[in-house]
């Protein structure tokens, strides 16, 4: 009894709520570039209230033309392409518990009404699916890969095959949560179980999302089964120019034990070690930090560099990295995009929050996750590039996109509804990974270490909220952090602390008619003043310099928009410096943070030095 307890706390904490299987026969037509297919979902409504409809993504119908809501978002002209580099998805056939619903099957457009777009349908259902009720679900698919854009599609007979297949809408307790394939969104959906055979002609090399069960020849053609459960998308990649490498890997402290699966281009196999060390060190980073990596496998695709789009892409199970044929080994593109990529696993792949609607919570964590990776792996200021002298780490770069543009935009909002996609990119990514930083440098280390846990153990194989992550962090902290993520999470604001001017004055005996007798302090009345610029506060120390080399460390909250602070000593301040630990990585401007009286080349204590004459050279133009 005891023991079916604890196997039933067990399944019920690492194991997500099945919600939907995919059974999938897919056939890839490569001279077409189109993938027929075959699908039978089984679909269980597991919110408390009935539901009489169900809405399918069809994503690919976002190459369909120049008319799609993706295609209208990124600017129709640079997407003119011929007619065989389009691509689309189309439903065949529809059977739902037998009952053919082809004809009810109409395309909805929520997010901008705009009636060309076609990549969400709605089906009305003739009886409602109850609470606890599952529907099956029979489809004949065809789907054109587009020429690659955009994550997925073919470059010459490289396929990434991505985003591919109708896939169910997710059911909350709010109502169906669907949105249209956006340029500026990625996806989201069920965990579930995936069963899918991929048939190719036999010169064909395929990889794909799970564990591949079984293999067969049949009439000149391959046939391939791979399954995984726990997972909500399934990609694939197929080419007659790969090669495919595999090792274990197995860890103890937390015990994983995996496989690695690199899909490599012919032309890159002089990257193979390299590959192989990164998503090895990945694997450990991660499952270090916040908890053992559960698949059985983890498979890299390579593309060719004619077909660069498809990579820097994550699918559980599989990630898509990206290198050239030349890459000196001080250029760290390659383990930064694996590191980045494989990073998704957690961030997206097992605590799966809606892409659409939350994007920091992948892409502003998995940043942080990548500066924290990249910095473990390779140094604070070399993990971009070292290479002949110059040296480019994580942090600055993020520093750098994130005052490369105006803030227009609180980091939580909408994916396609940013101001551009340069503002979502750099909420999303840059300003979302600074906060955490910023965070847990406020917080320390430890504690912020307990807080990504914490939120991965609470949340895996789940769909995390942004509230959720702040609850973790408000109870593990033990600190009202409201204030925190208003100002920079939920609001458009900014923050840039200077000093505005050190003024010293040497005293000497008052003169004129004296009741009472002078007292002496000091030689020097020396005033340091410092203002904060845009409307956001955060609590700050001020480190004073005097001449004679003593220190006085200030507190200031930031609340009034400037603060003197003024003193008589026998010696005069020399310098000062605000935020002297670095901990505010969202000060737009550090070069103004401090000033020295001394005549240094730079200011005292500057720790930006490099992405200060980068920002004064961005501020020129
Ligand atoms: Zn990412």
């Amino acid at each position: 009894m005891r023991r079916l307890l604890i196997m039933f706390l067990f399944s019920s904490l690492i194991f997500s709520q099945e919600v939907v299987s995919y059974k999938i026969k897919a056939k890839l037509i490569p001279e077409e570039k189109i993938v027929k297919g075959e699908e039978i979902i089984i679909w269980k409504n597991i919110t408390s209230k009935p539901t009489s409809e169900i809405y399918f993504h069809l994503y690919l119908n976002a190459f369909r033309n120049e008319l799609s809501t993706f295609m209208r978002e990124s600017g129709i002209e640079r997407f003119r392409r011929k007619d065989i580099e389009w691509g689309y998805c189309e439903v065949r056939e529809i059977k739902i518990n037998g009952i053919d619903m082809k004809k009810k099957l109409h395309y909805v457009q929520p997010d901008d009404g705009n009636i060309y777009d076609r990549t969400l349908v709605k089906i009305p259902l003739d009886s409602p699916v109850n609470p606890g009720e599952s529907i099956s679900i029979y489809l004949i698919f065809e789907s054109k890969l587009p020429k690659v854009l955009a994550r997925s599609g073919y470059s010459r007979d490289f396929f990434m095959v991505a985003q591919w297949f109708p896939k169910i809408a997710v059911l909350r307790e709010e109502g169906w949560n669907s949105h249209q394939y956006h340029r500026n969104s990625e996806f989201f959906s069920d965990f579930g179980k995936y069963e899918v055979e991929i048939r190719t002609p036999e010169k064909f090399k395929v990889v794909a999302s799970g564990v591949k069960t079984n293999e067969w020849k049949e009439k000149g053609e391959i046939v391939r089964i791979f399954k995984e459960d726990n997972i909500h998308d399934f990609a694939w990649s197929a080419s007659p120019n790969h090669k495919i490498f595999e090792e274990e890997f197995s860890m103890k402290e937390p015990e994983v034990k995996t496989k690695i699966i690199l899909f490599l281009d012919r032309d890159h196999l002089r990257h193979k070690e390299r590959y192989m060390k990164i998503i090895k060190k990945s694997i450990e980073f991660f499952s270090k930090n916040y908890g053992p990596y559960p698949y059985k496998t983890i498979t890299v695709v390579d593309p060719p560099s004619h077909a660069l789009q498809a990579g820097g892409m994550e699918y559980p199970t599989l990630i898509t990295a990206g290198t050239t044929f030349w890459l000196p080994k001080g250029l760290l593109f390659l383990e930064l995009v694996t590191l980045h990529e494989f990073g998704h696993q957690y961030w997206y792949g097992m605590c799966a929050n809606n892409e659409f609607e939350e994007a920091w919570l992948d892409e502003g964590i998995n940043s942080y996750s990548e500066v924290k990776g990249m910095r473990e792996l390779f140094g604070e200021k070399t993990s971009v590039f070292n290479i002949f002298g110059f040296k480019f780490g994580d942090i600055d770069s993020q520093r750098l996109s994130y005052i490369s543009i105006p803030s227009f935009d609180p980091i939580y909002r909408k994916s396609y509804e940013f101001f551009s996609g340069g503002s979502y990119s750099v909420n999303s990514y840059s300003k979302s990974a600074l906060m955490l930083l910023t965070l847990e440098r406020y917080l320390g280390e430890d504690k912020f270490s307990k807080i990504m846990r914490e939120y991965f153990r609470r949340f895996q194989f789940k769909h995390p909220k942004t509230e959720d992550f702040i609850r973790v962090a408000e109870e593990v902290s033990g600190k009202n952090l409201k204030w925190f993520f208003d100002s920079f999470l939920f609001s458009d604001g900014t923050i840039d602390y200077r000093v505005e001017r050190i003024m010293t004055k040497k005293l000497r005996k008052p003169e004129g008619k004296m009741d009472l007798k002078f007292k002496e302090e000091g030689n020097w009345e020396s005033e340091v003043s410092v203002v904060r610029e845009g409307s956001i506060s955060f609590p700050v120390n001020i480190e004073i310099l005097f001449e004679d080399g003593k220190k006085i460390k200030e507190f200031w909250d930031g609340k009034e928009r400037w603060r003197k602070f003024k003193y008589v000593k026998p010696s005069k301040v020399i310098s000062a410096i605000i935020d002297p630990e670095g901990i505010l990585l969202l000060d737009r401007n550090r070069f103004n943070n401090s000033m020295t009286l001394k005549k240094n080349p730079f200011p005292l204590g500057m720790s930006f030095k490099a992405l200060a004459l980068f920002q004064s050279i961005l501020f020129s133009f």
